[in-house]
């Protein structure tokens, strides 16, 4: 036995004494000892092709990747393109390191998705998760191995037009999204040629912008910024993303392009982050403009030390580096740390083995793909208004068809698809006419902002005729998403005008909404019967729609993003913190009603705006179904939490309706008294319960005191004992309750 032992040992001890070979460790040394330095400050560049390739490669620009002055592309769309710059990379610069192609596949490539704000309305994370990899096998094949993709940025005011791109407001849902997309866009394994490396962005705050004006300064205390905006990034390191982008805004004074505490003692040491960052277009630049660094050299120098590695399109690091170096200001060391981060991810995507494109066009809207596209857009899409159950629709209906949104195949796709082909989209009104519909279709409005009248009269002879009036209306495409922000978020042009004419028919009128953001309607909501929010919905919105209004299919979205009357009560957010003052109902709110010369109202002890109250009008998480639920017996296995001693929460939820439905079952917490006050209520939990007609289903939820643990300003992460209640329900504004203890 002792020899065994011995032998055993020396043969661990030899092996572990071994140098490792071929690690990717051992490759990226190697190749650093090589590199010459401005093949290093190569690999940081990021080069944007629109002023570098137009019509047809430059010499100078081939010429540039031969001498491995450039790391990555984005927007290169021409694949002979994409081939020809990868085959100079790998076979003639000197080190033979590929080039990586990237762009914004933000919600599909070809086969176009929901928006990223209809996926998360899903409150799904299987539909994030299937939407990306979908994207990401459309997308590989012609050559893009990176998406600028997902933007996880919490965002509470729906003014800001990139809401569009966002997981909505809460950071717990945006979490779940977070970590689907980078399993999507990643896939099983970052060496499949089919793999597209994820890009978490934008790293931080930049939902935050002040009155929802895009690029805008942002104020951002210690603990929201820990508890509300950087959750979905954690979620996103924790999934393995290979990529952050920075923000264009700055965070309390520091321009993202120049946070150390962001890129380095957050990302790097605290999340333990192993991939690279990139600037968002020009950030690095801009960070003169905000008035942080003198000139370029110096933006180059803060970013460079701040642990930015690779800069999009301007051009700062190519052109200062060197001086920043000869002078001092920064040391190659930090240059070669920044480029090892850099070729790792190039080295785990395997493309030193496998550099070239696999075209797999045969995958380009494959029927599976368009399938799981139309049940995305029904899985977003949000009934906020049924009255008398007036949808689903009797197919003996006859139907007016009216509205700037019900057939415009590019409009329809939403923002950032500038690779989906409008000619394969299936608008509304082509779904009619295949199902050979009783229908009439005019269009009232040509586009969404027109305000013309000119066919008004048309569309009310045609809503005469008919049995009920289908308004398809809401923003095209180019009034939400980036430098897109609007003060007012209702319907645009003469929709409103439109709507309450035909309203005058007396016809019910079922308003089918296509939007980047939540759309205000209090100015028609009593003047439709129905309203049907489907975001977006991309390429089978048709079709989608189509199976919803006929009940093929439910409608069974939920908001993730509280939905306000007006624009005036923005930022509105759920997960918001208590004033010390009453919000009341607005009923009471009424500012005809105060007597002239008065000096005090009744109201005089309670917060609210004098002429819509502060509630909004649909809650967060709030989406109606076709059925109705019950929910009854909420209960918990003990009413003391601790480290040791989880709780269990039961509630069953009971379909009393007469179909088949799906409903989102959502658990909230509210933590009464903290070390820091604390919201009035946070998402903790949701499950999906699809339930027959009276079939009733117990769901449980397991909740620890981790969960109840929060961040204060000084970071710290705990929780103290008190008490804490338990609301479990339909949405953010109802549920059974209860009260646990931590003692
Ligand atoms: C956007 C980014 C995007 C980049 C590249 C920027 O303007 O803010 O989200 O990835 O452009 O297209």
């Amino acid at each position: 036995y002792t020899l065994i032992f011995v032998l055993f040992f020396t043969i661990i001890a030899c092996k572990t004494e071994e140098k490792p070979t071929n690690t990717l460790e051992d490759k990226v040394s190697e190749l650093l000892s090589k590199m010459s330095l401005d093949e290093k400050l190569g690999q940081l560049n990021l080069r944007g092709t629109s002023s570098r390739v137009k019509g047809q490669l430059s010499d100078s620009l081939k010429q540039a990747v031969r001498d491995g002055k450039i790391g990555a592309f984005l927007n290169v769309t021409n694949t002979e393109f994409v081939d020809e710059l990868q085959r100079i990379a790998v076979e003639e610069s000197p080190n033979n390191i590929p080039l990586i192609f990237a762009r914004d596949v933000i919600h599909g490539y070809k086969t176009i998705f929901p928006i990223p704000l209809g996926i998360a309305a899903t409150w799904d994370a299987e539909v994030a998760k299937n939407s990306s990899r979908v994207a990401a096998v459309e997308a590989s094949s012609f050559g893009i191995r990176w998406t600028f993709a997902p933007m996880l940025d919490i965002a509470r005011d729906s003014r800001w037009g990139r809401i569009a791109e966002s997981p909505g407001e809460d950071p717990f849902l945006a979490t779940k999204l977070s970590e689907a997309y980078v399993t999507g866009f990643q896939g099983d394994s970052l060496n499949d040629p089919t793999s597209m490396i994820a890009c978490a962005k934008h790293f931080v705050g930049y939902g935050a912008a002040i009155g929802g004006r895009d690029y805008n300064t942002t104020v951002i205390s210690e603990a929201q910024l820990h508890n509300s905006y950087l959750p979905p990034f954690k979620s996103a390191v924790d999934a393995g993303t290979q990529t952050f982008m920075t923000a264009f805004n700055e965070v309390n004074g520091i321009p993202a392009s120049g946070d150390t505490k962001m890129l380095t003692t957050i990302l790097r040491e605290k999340y333990k982050f192993n991939g690279f960052v990139v600037s968002d277009w020009d950030s690095v630049k801009e960070m003169i403009a905000h008035g942080f660094a003198t000139d370029e050299k110096h933006a180059a120098e803060i970013a460079l030390k701040a642990g930015l590695n690779m800069e999009m399109n301007s051009a700062t690091f190519e052109m200062y580096a060197k001086e920043l170096l000869k002078e001092g200001n920064i040391t190659e060391a930090q240059i070669d740390a920044l480029v090892a981060e850099i070729l790792r991810v190039k080295l785990r995507m395997g493309l030193f083995e496998n550099p070239y494109r696999v075209d797999k066009s045969e995958n380009l809207y494959a029927a599976s793909h368009l399938q799981m596209a139309k049940e995305a857009a029904i899985k977003s899409s949000v009934l906020l208004k049924n009255k008398q159950n007036i949808l689903p629709l009797g197919s003996a209906s006859k139907v007016a068809i009216i509205g700037p949104m019900a057939t415009k195949p590019r409009e329809q796709l939403g923002t950032w698809s500038f690779d989906g082909d409008g000619n394969y989209t299936q608008t509304p009104v082509m779904t009619f006419q295949d199902k050979k519909v009783d229908f009439q279709f005019v269009e009232g409005l040509s586009y969404s902002r027109d305000k013309s009248t000119q066919d008004f009269s048309k569309a009310i002879a045609a809503a005469k005729k008919s049995d009920v009036i289908l308004f398809i209306g809401g923003e095209e495409a180019i009034l939400s998403g980036e430098a897109h922000s609007r003060s007012n978020i209702n319907l645009p042009g003469a929709q409103e005008q439109l709507i309450k004419e035909l309203a005058k028919t007396g016809k019910p009128i079922v308003l089918v909404i296509m939007a980047g953001r939540p759309i205000t309607v209090s100015n028609i909501i009593n003047d439709v019967d129905a309203i049907l929010m489907t975001w977006h919905p991309g390429t089978m919105g048709g079709p989608a729609i189509y199976d919803m209004l006929y009940g093929n299919a439910e409608p069974s979205g939920r908001l993730p993003v509280t939905w306000p009357k007006v624009a005036g009560q923005l930022p509105l957010y759920y997960n918001h913190k208590s004033t010390g003052r009453p919000v009341i109902p607005e009923e009471f709110v009424q500012m005809d009603s105060i007597p002239i010369g008065a000096w005090q109202s009744s109201l005089g002890n309670t917060t609210h705006y004098l002429d819509v109250g502060y509630l909004p009008q649909y809650p967060f998480g709030y989406g109606l179904s076709y059925t109705t639920f019950a929910y009854s017996d909420l209960t918990l296995s003990s009413s003391k939490i601790s480290e040791q001693n989880d709780i269990t929460i039961k509630v069953t939820v009971k379909n009393t309706g007469t179909r088949t439905g799906n409903d989102i079952v959502q658990l909230y917490v509210q933590d009464v008294v903290g070390r820091i006050t604390r919201p009035v209520k946070e998402l903790k939990g949701f499950q999906h319960v699809t339930l027959a007609p009276n079939e009733a289903k117990e769901v449980a939820f397991t909740l620890s005191l981790d969960d109840l643990k929060y961040y204060d300003n000084e970071a710290v992460f705990g929780v103290e004992k008190g008490e804490f209640n338990i609301f479990v329900g339909q949405h953010s504004a109802t549920g059974m309750n209860a009260t646990i203890k931590y003692e």
